[in-house]
């Protein structure tokens, strides 16, 4: 096939190369997995998908079409699903340190990243009004101080600039954070334990399009919570692995030749291939969350933003607003909320709040073993509690 330029492979970690280490369950650490995909159903996707991005691409030389066809997490493996708390996630995989290197290690070329941006900036001014929202109602200053983990080129941190709002980011990739650093954006290159951020200066912490690759998201979870002032929020935007498994299942119902559609929707919602370590559902991350002192206070189900205009050709882009078009129908029709895994949502939006402490100025830290205080006002029914709001071992998410 015609390449595409964009990330360059030159000096970067292939996970390919790698060896694999079969993992346990993040969510809830049971060993016991149902396969979903295999390797060979994972290289047909692929497969299918650089046939449908190669010919319907009239610009190749761009980064959203790199972005729909090469993943960092591109090496065969198999797809599973754990079956006590639903879990997706690929099993085996490379070990956490190659994972975490072939992130800092990615290349880009200048035209890469100045599209990137652009594309990023405009979908993160949709992403602003979620925010605002419940920044209104917690913070407590005129001038919200919000911490991105893993800006990649920046876009959102631009955004929140022109919002007003105070913004740092943190990555660890290298290319990407000279690329913020050039344009004057506040960029912290690493990672998050290394910044060493005053405890309990900042109103929110948002994770975009990040929780999801790292091999281990507890640290993540254990800084948030010390980073974040009383009533703070945290915003994780994860792939949904309930929906990819749940098209999944159907799809292989169908006879081959009515399949399109679905390898369709799953690649204009970057879910074909399932690029992803982990696929979380919203009550596997509510569970994940409350022993750090979270609370869910809302779920918005989202879909990947449409192709920029002038990048594919006149039926591709057809076909792209016609199938997402479906999906919303399928969403607005089955919003599938009562089962609290929102399958007909290809990606979800997902806010926390985090508990109060009466000292908070002697200890930020509040976790295991804390008894957090939530604000009635930030809250609001989301029909994700279940009885006792806890896990229950046996039987997994009721
Ligand atoms: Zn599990």
């Amino acid at each position: 096939m015609r390449s595409l330029a964009g990330k360059d492979s030159a000096g970067a970690i292939d996970l390919e190369r790698q060896p694999r280490v079969r993992i346990a369950c993040q969510v809830c650490g049971s060993g016991r997995f149902r396969l979903v995909c295999s390797a060979e159903d994972i290289a047909a996707q692929h497969k299918f998908l650089e046939s449908f991005y190669r010919s319907p691409w009239s610009r190749q030389n761009t980064a959203t079409a790199t972005d729909r066809v090469h993943f960092t997490q591109d090496y065969s493996t198999e797809i599973v699903t754990c079956t006590d708390c639903g879990l997706l996630y690929r099993n085996p995989r490379p070990p956490t340190q190659a994972v975490t290197k072939a992130y800092a290690t990615e290349r880009y070329d200048d035209e890469y990243l100045r599209t990137e941006l652009a594309t990023q900036q405009r979908w993160a001014r949709m992403k602003v009004p979620l925010l605002a929202r419940y920044l209104a109602q917690c913070a407590k200053r005129s001038r919200p101080r919000i911490l991105e983990v893993g800006s990649f080129v920046g876009g959102f941190l631009l955004e929140g600039q022109t919002q007003g709002w105070d913004m740092v980011g943190v990555e660890p990739g290298h290319d990407v954070a000279a690329f913020c650093r050039e344009r004057g954006l506040p960029i912290f290159e690493g990672m998050l334990d290394e910044a060493r951020f005053t405890p309990g200066s900042f109103d929110a912490v948002v994770v975009w399009n990040t929780f999801d690759q790292l091999p281990d998201p507890r640290p993540l979870l254990e800084q948030a919570v010390v980073l974040l002032r009383n009533g703070g929020v945290l915003v994780l935007r994860v792939p949904n692995g309930a929906c990819f498994a749940w098209m999944l299942r159907i799809r292989s119902l169908l006879p081959r030749r009515c399949r399109r559609p679905f390898d369709v929707a799953l690649a204009c919602n970057n879910l074909l291939t399932f690029p992803y370590l982990y696929g979380y559902s919203a009550p596997q991350l509510e569970y994940l969350t409350e022993s750090y002192g979270f609370r869910l206070a809302t779920c918005v189900p989202d879909q990947v933003v449409f192709t920029p205009p002038g990048h594919l050709a006149w039926w591709a882009l057809a076909e792209e607003r016609t199938v997402n078009a479906l999906f919303r129908v399928i969403a607005a029709l089955w919003p599938d909320d009562r089962s609290r895994q929102y399958r007909s949502a290809p990606w979800l939006d997902c806010v926390f709040e985090r508990g109060c402490t009466d000292r908070e100025s002697e200890d930020p830290k509040l976790g295991l073993g804390v008894v957090p205080v939530y604000s009635p006002l930030v809250f609001e029914d989301t029909g994700l509690k279940y009885p006792g709001n806890r896990w229950n071992p046996n039987g997994g998410f009721p």
